[in-house]
Formats: structure tokens, sequence, C-alpha cells
């Protein structure tokens, strides 16, 4: 798999406080990270590291390949566009003016791009009216045209939705998808709400106290988070082939454990691997939620 960016055991302290410690985690080119952890979790800390802002303590990153150490990096990370805690913009100017002067600073030849940016956003028809009369979800689409300028194809975004009201928040997230799928924008999300990224993400890393617990795929948390019920059993090979038989799905946890997916009827079930010689010795049903998917990690994440 190709990456946009990789870090490798990666730390930043502050005096004796690990504000990341030993933090490994991998972004898929094309996909939509979903970067989950409470406050203080060190969320911020990665991203400020990833932009250059702060030099890790030690470990090291790679964006697009080239480590944070190596010459190519500035090049790397001109490839990136970044909102950091607040959108970097000018409240009292107009939409077109705060890309205007992000062309300026970043010493592109000439405006051209502006209208298809403002477009993009959906901010083309705002014409004098200036950021500081926007709506929190305005400001935030003109932060992202502002991260756009420079044409960067992976995107880093801090807590964007943060805040924001329920409209504020559909448009955002649609404007997100509509990058990653219309121009294969790359996007690393933070967010201390799983459920706010679970209709965007394609993966997640989930961090605490400066580690990561866990890195999955969508798919992999859905099937994590789906309901089924989960069986002790004494006979696994023969659990295997009579779950065959009646049809159902089920994954094989460990030597003893095993879930069962769907509709099951639980007396038919037990009857049968009775009869095949496998006896059930402890049967409850899970029923795991994204949010308490999450409390669950976070929960039993616990370390100094
Ligand atoms: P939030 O959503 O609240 O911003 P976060 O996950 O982004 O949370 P960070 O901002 O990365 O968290 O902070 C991680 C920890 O590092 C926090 O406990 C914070 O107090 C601490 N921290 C951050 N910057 C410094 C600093 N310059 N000096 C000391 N501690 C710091």
């Amino acid at each position: 798999m190709e990456y946009v960016l990789t870090t490798d055991r990666l730390c930043k302290q502050y005096k004796h406080f690990k504000a990341l410690n030993q933090l490994t985690m991998h972004v898929p080119k094309g996909a939509i990270y979903g970067f989950i952890g409470k406050n203080g979790a060190g969320k911020t800390t990665l991203i400020r590291l990833i932009c250059g802002l702060q030099e890790p303590t030690s470990g090291e990153y790679s964006l697009y390949g080239e480590k944070n150490s190596g010459k190519g990096i500035g090049k790397m990370r001109r490839r990136m566009g970044s909102i950091v805690e607040t959108p970097s913009i000018y409240l009292d100017m107009t939409a077109r003016e705060n890309l205007q002067e992000q062309y300026r600073i970043l010493g592109l030849p000439s405006d051209r791009g502006i209208d298809d940016l403002l477009r993009l956003v959906g901010l083309a028809d705002t014409g004098k009216k200036k950021a500081k009369n926007f709506s929190l979800g305005m400001r935030q689409r003109l932060g992202i045209a502002v991260a756009l300028a420079g044409s960067p194809d992976f995107l880093v975004l801090d807590e964007p939705i943060n805040g924001m009201d329920p409209q504020g928040i559909v448009e955002i997230r649609e404007l997100i998808l509509k990058l990653n799928q219309e121009q294969q924008i790359t996007f690393l999300i933070s967010s201390h709400i799983l459920d706010e990224l679970s209709r965007l993400a394609t993966h997640y890393g989930f961090i605490d106290n400066g580690r990561l617990l866990r890195e999955i795929s969508a798919e992999e948390l859905e099937a994590a988070c789906r309901k089924c019920i989960r069986l002790t059993v004494t006979d696994m090979k023969a659990f295997i082939r009579v779950l065959d038989g009646m049809g159902l799905e089920y994954n094989v946890c460990s030597d003893r454990e095993a879930d069962v997916f769907g509709e099951a009827e639980i007396t038919a079930l037990v009857v049968a691997l009775a009869e095949a010689g496998c006896r059930v010795t402890a049967l409850h049903e899970r029923d795991e939620s994204l949010e308490s998917y999450y409390i669950s990690l976070v929960g039993g994440g616990r370390h100094e």
C-alpha cells in the first residue's frame, strides 16, 4: 500500500510530560483518516509536528516516503495543506481577498484558479461580504479553500467541525467527501467525537495519552461494531462444521470463542452443536456501537 504519511515511534516530550509517546501510524494514499482522541490526547501535537511547526523529541515520520530529516521534506510539505486549530483567514477581508492574499504569500504567479476554488467550497456568491460576517461553517470552508491554494494532495484538518451547528457539519462533511472523491485528496482529520467522522472516514487511528491504541479500517470497525453473539465452545472444528451446514455467518476469534452474526435461532443452534458433540459453555450478546467501541478501547488502554 502507498502511504502519504507514516510515523515511526514518534515522541514529543515537554519536560517530563510525553505529549506523544512512541506513536506509529499510517495514512494510506486516498484515505480519509479519522484521528480520534479525547481533548489533550496529543492530536494537535502530532499535526504540529508533521506540519513542521515543532520538532519531534525522538522517532521520525515520512511524507510521501521522504523522512523528516531528509533534504526533500520541504518539497513534500508543499504538497500538504493544513488547518491547525483555527483557519488562517483574515476576518476583515472577503473570501476572494483572502485567497488573493494566500496566493501572494505562496508566490503563485496569477490569480487564476481562485474562481474555481470559491466555487469548489461553495463561496462563489459571497461577493463583498467580509469573513467576519460568515457563519462558522463558511469560515471553515474558506479556511479549506485557503489550505487548497497551491493545489496540495494531502489536507490535514484539526477538529474541523468543532463547535459547528448541524448544517455547518453537513456542509464540511460534503466538501471533504467531494474533495476526496473528485480530486483524490487524502485527508487526516482529527476529532474527539468518533460519530462525526463515522460517515466519512475510510481509516481510523485512536490516540490516548500520546499513544496510538489502534489503527483500523472503516470496514474492520463496522464488523467490530456489528451485533453478534459471542459463543465459547468445547470443539471449534465441530462448531465450524455445524455453522457451515446451517449457512450462518461467523467469525472464529480463538480456538474456544467465535462470533455468530445475523438472526441465529439460539435453541436450534445449541441443539445442533450438542448433537455434533460440541458443548456451549458461555454465550453473550455483543452490540458495540462506534462510541462504545471507542470507550472500551480507551478505557482498556490505560498506561503510565
Ligand atoms: P485538544 O483537542 O484539546 O486540542 P489534543 O489531542 O489536540 O487535544 P494536544 O493539544 O496535542 O491535544 O495536547 C496534548 C498534551 O500536551 C496536552 O496535555 C497539552 O496540555 C500538552 N501540551 C501541548 N503543548 C504543550 C507545551 N507547549 N508545553 C507543555 N505541554 C503541552
